[in-house]
């Protein structure tokens, strides 16, 4: 489509009347990686010219409680293009320029969010910001609907926004996540701040990470996929740590094999419990106050996409190849750091002949499972050899483990977490891969690979909900 044609739809926008203000009750959270964060704020916190603002163009999740922008791509408005006030406020650009970021919004099935910043904490919109929000969001959001548009107005550690669909401005920013080694959460300006926690209980860990460590935990939602081995060790240390939202994933119930590797099952709950209600129990046991969604059913179901596009840190502890593709493409669409753990033991049915494992952290802008060691050669292999399902198998034998090993790399991988949620190691932990002997016990920090080019994962970094699910205007 011309960017003459778009400006037509959008003047033809703008002569349609703007719906009346409601409350705006629906949060929007700004996922960004740390790359393009640090583009934008060079550009934007920038004021020797006067006032300067772009464009995020961003990629959408529709979550049933909030939707998520997934920035992908950042264009400034160029000099060229600017009217300045008389003291270098910004009035105006041009409508070109308005075409054009439209456009490239149309190709990507993306929507577009104005950026700019005042050089001040605890930011407000200023009455030009408002008169100049209110024409150009009413008429962009009647096109990019169902997605939400708007504008992002930069703080310092905190920000607020103001979010249309469909010529209403009923929406307003949650969260902004800023995604490096460690998650940034630069809380709205405009929100009311919630109950400091009270109480003794993480005092120990408060000591070693600091004050603000609590808080940080206490708002984060960390999802546990795969809770029969490692992921049970890792749900029992991250309600001790304080994560404020545990979202456990698995489908099984407790059987007698369970209890020689998984934390806090009993006799009890033989062929009687689900996975994920002992999860809840050592959970809420820990922690009354800990919100745990329980998804009883095996990754890609609906639902378990669901709850997972909502989270800040995923755990992945599933055996399957597959299941592990799935989980790395949905961490890439969203934005959401992938904790993997893996395990491998073989025995000569005596002694152990290996045990290799590996908790590898993929980080969004950084290599993924599917730019490395998840090749098609091997997908296809497990589909041939052990299609999906077949350990449902009564004669499947599964997995040999060793409880107190997959203690090793579920503790490392709750170390990932809280490092990524508190930045309690200042960037120094020196690596994203580690790999465990545990024959030898030997545990050790590697060099994660290169991005490789073509990795089918990482071409929908940001892409959010496929276009499949929603309709839009056209
Ligand atoms: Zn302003
Ligand atoms: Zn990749």
């Amino acid at each position: 489509m011309r960017p003459r044609n778009l400006w037509r739809r959008l003047r033809r926008a703008r002569a349609q009347p703007i719906r009346r203000e409601s409350e705006r009750t629906r949060e929007v959270d700004l996922r960004i990686t740390r790359t393009l964060f640090e583009q934008v704020r060079l550009h934007v916190e920038d004021f020797s010219r006067g006032e300067e603002a772009g464009f995020l163009i961003c990629g959408h999740g529709a979550l049933h409680d909030r939707d998520v922008l997934l920035a992908r791509e950042w264009h400034p408005v160029p000099a060229s293009e600017l009217n300045r006030g008389a003291e270098g406020s910004v009035l105006a650009w041009s409508a070109s320029f308005n075409s054009e970021i439209l456009e490239r919004c149309l190709e990507l099935d993306c929507t577009p969010v104005l950026v700019h910043s005042h050089g001040t904490a605890n930011p407000r919109f200023s009455g030009d910001d408002r008169a100049r929000e209110r024409p150009l969001f009413g008429a962009i959001s009647r096109i990019t609907e169902p997605l939400p548009t708007g504008s992002l107005l930069l703080g310092s550690g905190d920000a607020i926004g103001s979010f249309w669909v469909d010529g209403a401005n009923d929406r307003r920013l949650g969260r902004l996540i800023v995604i490096g080694q460690s998650i940034e959460s630069w809380p709205a300006s405009d929100a009311t701040p919630g109950a400091p926690r009270t109480g003794t209980r993480l005092n120990r860990q408060t000591l070693a990470i600091g004050p603000a460590s609590e808080e940080k935990l206490a708002t984060a939602t960390v999802a546990v996929v795969g809770i029969s081995g490692g992921g049970s060790h890792a749900i029992g240390q991250l309600a001790h740590q304080g994560i404020g939202t545990l979202i456990a994933v698995d489908d099984d119930t407790v059987d007698e094999s369970n209890l020689g590797r998984l934390i806090g099952a009993t006799e009890a709950d033989i062929d009687t419990t689900l996975k994920v209600d002992v999860a809840e129990r050592v959970a809420a046991g820990v922690d009354s106050s800990m919100r745990v969604v329980k998804i009883p059913e095996r990754f890609p179901s609906p639902a378990s996409i669901e709850a997972l596009r909502g989270a800040d840190v995923i755990v992945s502890c599933v055996d399957r190849l597959d299941s592990r593709e799935a989980i790395n493409e949905l961490t890439r669409r969203y934005l959401i750091p992938l904790i993997d753990v893996g395990m491998s033991i073989r025995s000569n049915g005596e002694r152990l002949a290996s045990a290799d494992g590996q908790v590898i952290a993929s980080l969004p802008g950084w290599a993924c499972l599917r730019c490395w060691f998840l090749t098609d050669a091997d997908l296809a292999a497990e589909q041939r050899d052990a299609p999906a399902g077949y350990d449902r198998n009564a004669d499947a034998t599964g997995a040999a483990q060793v409880v107190s090993m997959n203690g090793v790399l579920a503790s490392e991988a709750c170390n990932c977490v809280l490092d990524l949620v508190t930045g309690y190691s200042a960037g120094r932990r020196g690596a994203l891969v580690w790999q465990y002997e545990g024959r030898s016990g030997h545990l050790e920090p590697c060099e994660l690979p290169t991005r490789r080019p073509a990795c089918p994962a990482c071409a929908q970094e940001g892409h959010g909900d496929p276009p499949s699910n929603r309709e839009r205007k056209d």
